[in-house]
């Protein structure tokens, strides 16, 4: 008789243990709140789909912090490698990007998405949609589908439903309560890979939201990052503030406040903008000035002008200048709804399950992806996580079974 498994969460870490055990005689039921499966995952698609990254291994595992060791086994189960070969198999070829980072080469997610349902379609496993998991009621899984309450029996559960970001496309952290009920350790659910709030004046936001930042440095503690960001109608946010994003939000929650430094044009030192700024004498206005003398963009002549706006001066010296120029103090005050940001720290916490992701309090009950308690920063690392634990948690059940 085939055994059963229940897998609750159709993004890419459930889709994954799928297909390892319905490769292996199981006979595998997804269930998701949503009408489809992979909604974040097509999402994710939107951005090019960046699934992995071709840094050297120890560099790699680096990037999940104190949680590096545990996911140093995993990905060295299903490496990044592995994935990309997974992606070939499933028709969509990758290519590794100038920085790095893994794309398909469609630069989608549909079409890989597309052939892995299908995959799992030719496996014989059961999609129920629309089918809202409540908890468990005398031992069975509960769900809501089309208001009335359904009882499945399961031997066997893998919860993978996600973090709480983009909550219209199906992962909200509602799981959380009825985790906490069995008395299951959840560390809270915080924004990670997030914008930052910052108090914009009314003119600055109303001309520059939704422009880029592009070819700055941020320095914040002994960090400094390369690349860009965009200003938003009440903040900031992309790349080079999301690699910074972790360790900002956690001073935020002992200290409030914090600024970071923005270098406007790091590959002109101090002095030769100083002396560019001094040599010219002219009529120019501000923002011609700067525009004309150090090639500065238009989002950053508009941020001079703020500083120059706060401090109530009508003129500042070449020497003022190119000190901010070269040090822009940017004040963030809290990051943005984890309802908006890539992704989700905090979740499952480690000590709540044992060595194969097994719920320590509730047996055969596995956990993988998103809503365990880890985070990482973008450019792969998170999908490569969370594909890779649902094949660590299927690896880990098959071993079980064959030990028996
Ligand atoms: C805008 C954006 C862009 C991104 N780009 C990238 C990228 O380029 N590279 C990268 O590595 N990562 C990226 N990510 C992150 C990546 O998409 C997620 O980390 C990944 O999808 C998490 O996978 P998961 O399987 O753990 O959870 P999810 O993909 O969130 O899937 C969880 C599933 O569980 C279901 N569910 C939740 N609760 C219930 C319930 N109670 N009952 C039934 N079903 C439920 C949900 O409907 C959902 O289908 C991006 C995320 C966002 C928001």
């Amino acid at each position: 008789m085939l055994k059963t498994v229940n897998i609750i969460g159709g993004g890419p870490a459930g889709l994954m243990a799928a297909s390892i055990l319905s490769q292996n005689s199981y006979q595998v039921t997804i269930f998701d709140r949503k009408p489809s499966l992979g909604r974040k995952f097509l999402l994710a698609g939107r951005g090019g789909l960046n699934i992995t990254h071709s840094e050297k291994k120890e560099d790699f595992f680096e990037k999940y912090g104190k949680n590096s060791q545990i996911f140093k086994q995993i990905i060295n189960e299903f490496s990044p490698q592995d994935l990309r070969n997974w992606c070939e198999k499933l028709g969509e070829k990758t290519f590794v990007g100038s920085s790095g980072r893994v794309f398909p080469e469609s630069f989608k997610a549909s079409p890989l998405l597309r052939a892995w349902l299908s995959q799992l379609k030719r496996q014989k496993v059961i999609f129920k949609t629309k089918h809202d998991w409540l908890g468990w009621k005398d031992d069975k899984l509960l769900f809501k589908s089309d208001n009335q309450d359904i009882l499945v029996n399961s031997d066997l559960t893998i919860l993978s439903l996600g973090g709480a970001s983009w909550p219209h496309l199906g992962s909200d952290g509602s799981w959380v309560n009825i985790l906490e009920k069995y008395n299951i350790e959840v560390s809270k659910l915080q924004p990670s890979n997030c914008g930052f709030f910052v108090n914009w004046s009314k003119i600055f936001a109303n001309r520059f939201a939704g422009k880029p930042l592009k070819s700055i440095k941020i320095k914040y503690k002994e960090k400094i990052i390369r690349g860009e960001f965009v200003i938003t109608k009440d903040g900031i946010e992309g790349g080079a503030i999301y690699t910074l994003s972790s360790l900002i939000r956690e001073s935020i929650n002992i200290d409030g406040e914090q600024k970071i430094t923005v270098d406007l044009k790091p590959d002109i030192n101090i002095n030769e903008i100083n002396r560019r700024l001094s040599n010219t004498k002219s009529n120019l206005s501000m923002t011609n000035y700067l525009r004309k003398t150090i090639k500065l963009s238009d989002v950053a002549i508009g941020l001079i002008m703020e500083v120059k706006h706060k401090k109530k001066s009508r003129k500042l010296n070449s020497e003022n200048l190119a000190y901010h120029i070269k040090n822009f103090e940017l004040s963030l005050q809290k990051p943005f709804s984890i309802k908006k940001c890539i992704s989700t720290a905090g979740g499952v916490s480690f000590n709540s399950i044992d060595k194969n992701f097994m719920l320590i309090k509730k047996s055969n009950v596995y956990v993988a992806g998103e809503m365990i308690d880890w985070e990482a920063p973008t450019g792969g690392y998170l999908l490569q996580a969370c594909i890779a634990s649902g094949f660590f948690i299927a690896n880990n059940i098959l071993k079980k079974n064959t030990e028996k």
